[in-house]
């Protein structure tokens, strides 16, 4: 039975498919730039990408399809499918008509050739060449923010980009509850030694044959539908929904500290897991989509952190390593489990563990809120980054390459993506005590037993059936009673590092 009865609904939905299919191409676009295209089809194939953007933008904006949706408003009676597809396209149509093409252009542009003038400016750990293209992208970014229009803080209109709704405020209440309790944690570990903050098994050099077979055979064991999804190589993980039979996700193999290759595919299988659970029916509609960042993330790191990092599964997939590794057999379980759980404060985002993690969202978050409220300056930065990293997790960068030059998202103009790696963190917790209730047993209890397709089916329920039908702080309070609350997070980390020791 379809979802949708209301005929203004049916209309805008099928003059939808139009864009949906555009979407679709350019998904498979952008996953073959990151996997198999060869090197040099670069340049033409950005040209192809920014023309079908160009076009999708129309589209959008086509007066039709705006003045079925400003119906659609008035309407009475719709149900949620209907009324998300309303909230969805609203969203879509006020963001591409407020932001003129000009300002679009020029903050492609410039990110554009930002990227690789920081891929130069990182390899010669030189800041200043960066520096006039950061000032470049934080005042578009400002510009970006003006014209969106905001309430408080202009940082808030960027923070919605990524999370629909997100705020200032929100951030401001999972930081200040999070970093001085964290912080607090994080030195007893460190003091008392309950984890190790380095294991011998970093160092050990892996076969990309054998390593393949086990990440196979973990998928396998997840039960991951080969005839709907895949696996591939790219320089950077990622997963990309193509459509709700098609999900492909990447991995990228270092040849050295296996569990660096292990934690990226399960992270990338609970990404994926999300985009193959949405409701089959809502696709081509404005709402088969995942509903944001956040929410993305926090599927990704519950499968990766809480579910593939706990001692149960790594009992499950020990049996695996020995089999493919060999060099594994002479660790216990409880070695691996802490090979797989270190801590230890490092100036790098993408090294750091579960404890230390959001420190550096934390700071990032900071230093993005004081740029784009002219609250600091580009110069600065570099030198704020350094105090904070001392402060928060002791350690101080010696280069820019392992501070302020470190990560892409700057490059690309995404300020207020960040945050919704730290709000990943959050959900994931909350998501771990809302199933325990729901199964009336731990979820360590359910991974011993295999319960795989028990949890992925609850997930579906809670999350990701839905797609894009209620916004991000809806499907939140709907599934899991409540917002965002750091609290759950904080409880898990204590449990299992410090009370469980
Ligand atoms: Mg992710």
């Amino acid at each position: 039975m379809s979802l949708f009865e209301n005929p203004i609904i049916k209309k805008i939905n099928e003059k939808y498919s139009v864009i949906w299919a555009l979407n679709h191409a350019l998904a498979v676009m952008g996953w073959d730039s990151e996997t198999y295209m060869p090197k040099r089809g670069v340049e033409e194939r950005a040209k192809a990408r920014a023309t079908l953007s160009v076009l999708r933008r129309k589209l959008i904006l086509d007066p039709e399809l705006v003045s079925l949706v400003e119906r659609a408003k008035k309407e009475e009676n719709l149900n949620d499918y209907e009324k998300g597809v309303v909230r969805v396209l609203d969203r879509e149509i006020s963001i591409n008509r407020k932001l003129p093409e000009k300002l679009v252009y020029e903050l492609s542009k410039t990110s554009q050739e930002a990227i690789s003038v920081w891929v130069e400016a990182k390899r010669t750990d030189d800041f200043k060449k960066f520096e006039p293209y950061l000032e470049r992208l934080v005042s578009l970014s400002r510009e970006v923010a003006e014209k969106l229009g905001y309430e408080k803080h202009p940082y808030n209109a960027l923070l919605d980009l990524y999370e629909e709704g997100l705020t200032v405020d929100d951030m401001d209440f999972v930081f200040n509850n999070m970093i001085p309790r964290l912080k607090k944690m994080l030195d007893k570990i460190l003091s008392e030694n309950l984890f190790p903050s380095k294991h011998p098994l970093e160092d050990i050099k892996y076969e990309r044959e054998a390593l393949e077979k086990v990440d196979k055979e973990i998928l396998d064991l997840l039960e991951y539908p080969w005839d709907r999804a895949r696996i591939d190589v790219s320089e950077h993980p990622f997963t990309i929904g193509i459509a709700v039979n098609d999900v492909r996700i990447t991995t990228r193999f270092e040849g050295i500290d296996f569990k660096r290759n292990i934690y990226a595919v399960i992270h990338e299988f609970g990404h994926a897991t999300y985009e193959l659970q949405i409701d089959p029916r809502l696709e081509g509609t404005p709402i088969g989509e995942a509903v944001s960042s956040g929410i993305h993330e926090s599927q990704s790191r519950f499968w990766e952190n809480i579910i593939g990092r706990s001692k149960e599964f790594v009992a499950l997939v020990k049996p695996i390593f020995d089999k493919h590794l060999g060099f594994t057999k002479s660790y216990s379980e409880e070695e691996i489990f802490k090979y797989v759980n270190t801590v230890r404060p490092s100036l790098i985002r993408v090294d750091a563990d579960e404890v230390t993690y959001n420190f550096h969202i934390y700071l990032r978050y900071e230093i993005e809120k004081k740029l784009i409220a002219e609250e600091l300056s580009v110069k600065e930065v570099p030198e704020v980054w350094n105090d904070m990293m001392d402060k928060l997790l002791g350690v101080r960068p010696k280069s820019y390459r392992e501070g302020v030059l470190q990560d892409i998202h700057w490059s690309m103009g995404s300020f207020g993506y960040f945050p919704t790696y730290t709000l990943g963190n959050v959900v994931s917790a909350q998501v771990k005590d809302v199933l325990e209730k729901k199964f009336k047993t731990s979820l360590g209890t359910l991974v011993s037993e295999r319960r795989f397709n028990d949890i992925k089916e609850a997930l579906k329920e809670l999350i990701h059936k839905w797609g894009s039908t209620y916004s991000p702080k809806k499907l939140l309070e709907r599934a899991l009673g409540e917002t965002y609350n750091p609290e759950h997070f904080l409880n898990y980390i204590e449990e299992k590092y410090i009370k469980k020791v």
